[in-house]
């Protein structure tokens, strides 16, 4: 019986890679762009003019003379620019519409229809993949690779691990204490976050989120602006907690990312053998030369001051924010002193308003970066950063550049965004076409 029952269950939970593998060998499509100009997600300069062929989800062939195949979808780009889909790699899915508040009252399948709407908006503004580092977005991933909804690529983390009042720990004082076994928060059932206070809790609640999916597992080692419990300063995760989320990602050929504004946030998670630092606002000079020589990643944002608006005057949150807003500045300019490997993200949290101005975040690198280096940035950069997800690597393939054998997720822009990195906040008007995994979503050129 139990056999049988696992059976069935197995038929069930059928992989989204069986469906996706289905729909790939029935129907092959191919799109030629012809007369374009392409930015490959790596050199300064756009390209001569050229042709792109797409043959079901790659790019196959890159020259002047390529016939379309039989059937073939054929885009004169009239000169235009074609570059990779943007990528951000600070995103968080199921939490851009929603208050907090909305996050855990609201019926679970209503915010994953609204989650999805916000899904097909990102796509829409040209972002066809997002690092997803913390909410329960794994039945809209699903939904979105099965082709039920449109949206981007999603490298999910699922759940936050945090601790108990660590940065993610949404709790009312009134929730206290926690008794060993004693049944979960909301913000747990609904796999918003889950708080963890050993080693053994850590070790477990990663390994749920790998069974579940996580293409990269996301800790909070530090305080935060958003949480109601955890200031700035605080250290969260000891040493052997760390190790331990770093040990169960490692032996799943994957990497631990962590949330870290302060130098001893950020140190304590490097020793750990962490990754990757989410933010890092606050670092210092010597924790800058450390992320350095470890080879560690930032994954910075470009936080706009006007975020501070999200939190009501004289509010602790909105110090917090100004706090973190006034170490920006010196933190990027350490980011290229030591020319640390340096991701763009935008962390867009409740606000459907700021997710409307995605792109005009990545516009904001513009006071450190020039329009190229942004943009090699939030293509092939972000790239390499999802590609640390090893074998857990949902969408095996290269992404964030123009290349023959690529994944094809690439924008037609009416202009050219090296030359003016103003096009990309306004992607309504100037991404003219825009293709992921093969398939067109928006083509304003017939
Ligand atoms: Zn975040």
């Amino acid at each position: 019986m139990a056999l049988s029952i696992a059976g069935l269950l197995g038929s069930i939970v059928a992989p989204a890679a069986r469906l996706r593998a289905q729909s790939d060998t029935t129907q092959t499509t191919a799109t030629l762009f012809r007369n374009v100009k392409v930015f490959d997600g790596r050199s300064e300069r756009l390209g001569p003019s050229t042709s792109v062929l797409v043959v079901g989800n790659r790019i196959a062939k890159i020259g002047t003379d390529i016939a379309p195949p039989a059937r073939a979808t054929v885009i004169d780009g009239g000169g235009r620019t074609l570059m990779p889909g943007l990528i951000d790699a600070h995103w968080h899915a199921m939490l851009v519409r929603p208050t907090p508040a909305e996050a855990l009252a609201w019926d679970v399948g209503y915010a994953n229809l609204v989650a999805g709407e916000e899904a097909t908006a990102t796509l829409m503004r040209g972002f066809t993949t997002v690092r997803d580092v913390g909410g329960p977005v794994f039945g809209l991933k699903r939904a979105i690779d099965d082709g039920v909804v449109a949206g981007p690529r999603i490298y999910p983390s699922g759940a936050m691990i945090t601790i108990t009042s660590g940065h993610g720990d949404f709790r009312q004082p009134f929730e206290l204490p926690r008794t060993m076994g004693s049944a979960q928060t909301r913000m747990e059932q609904i796999g918003g976050s889950m708080v963890a206070d050993s080693p053994d809790e850590v070790r477990l609640r990663a390994r749920e989120q790998l069974m579940l999916g996580a293409s990269q597992i996301k800790l909070t080692a530090g305080g935060g602006v958003a949480s109601p419990h955890s200031p700035l300063d605080v250290t969260t995760f000891t040493e052997p907690e760390l190790h331990a989320a770093v040990e169960a990602a490692e032996n799943w050929g994957t990497y631990v990312t962590v949330h870290a504004y302060t130098p001893a946030s950020i140190q304590r998670a490097i020793r750990a053998g962490v990754k990757c630092i989410e933010h890092g606002h606050l670092m210092d000079e010597a924790t800058a030369r450390m992320i350095g020589e470890r080879g560690v990643w930032l994954s910075i944002q470009p936080f706009p001051e006007e975020g501070a608006n999200a939190f009501p005057p004289g509010s602790e949150e909105r110090a917090k924010f100004a706090e973190v807003v006034a170490g920006m500045d010196v933190a990027y300019r350490m980011a290229r002193k030591y020319r640390l490997k340096t991701a763009w993200g935008t962390d867009v949290l409740f606000s459907p308003a700021m997710a409307r101005r995605q792109g005009e975040l990545l516009v904001k690198l513009q006071k450190w970066y020039t329009p190229a280096e942004a943009l090699v940035m939030a293509t092939s950069t972000n790239a390499e950063l999802l590609a640390m997800s090893g074998k857990r690597n949902p969408y095996p393939g290269k992404l964030g550049v123009v290349e023959e054998g690529a994944l094809a997720d690439l924008l037609l822009v009416d202009g050219n965004p090296l030359d003016n990195l103003r096009l990309v906040a306004n992607p309504a008007k100037n991404f003219l076409v825009i293709m992921k995994d093969g398939t067109v979503y928006k083509n304003l050129i017939r």
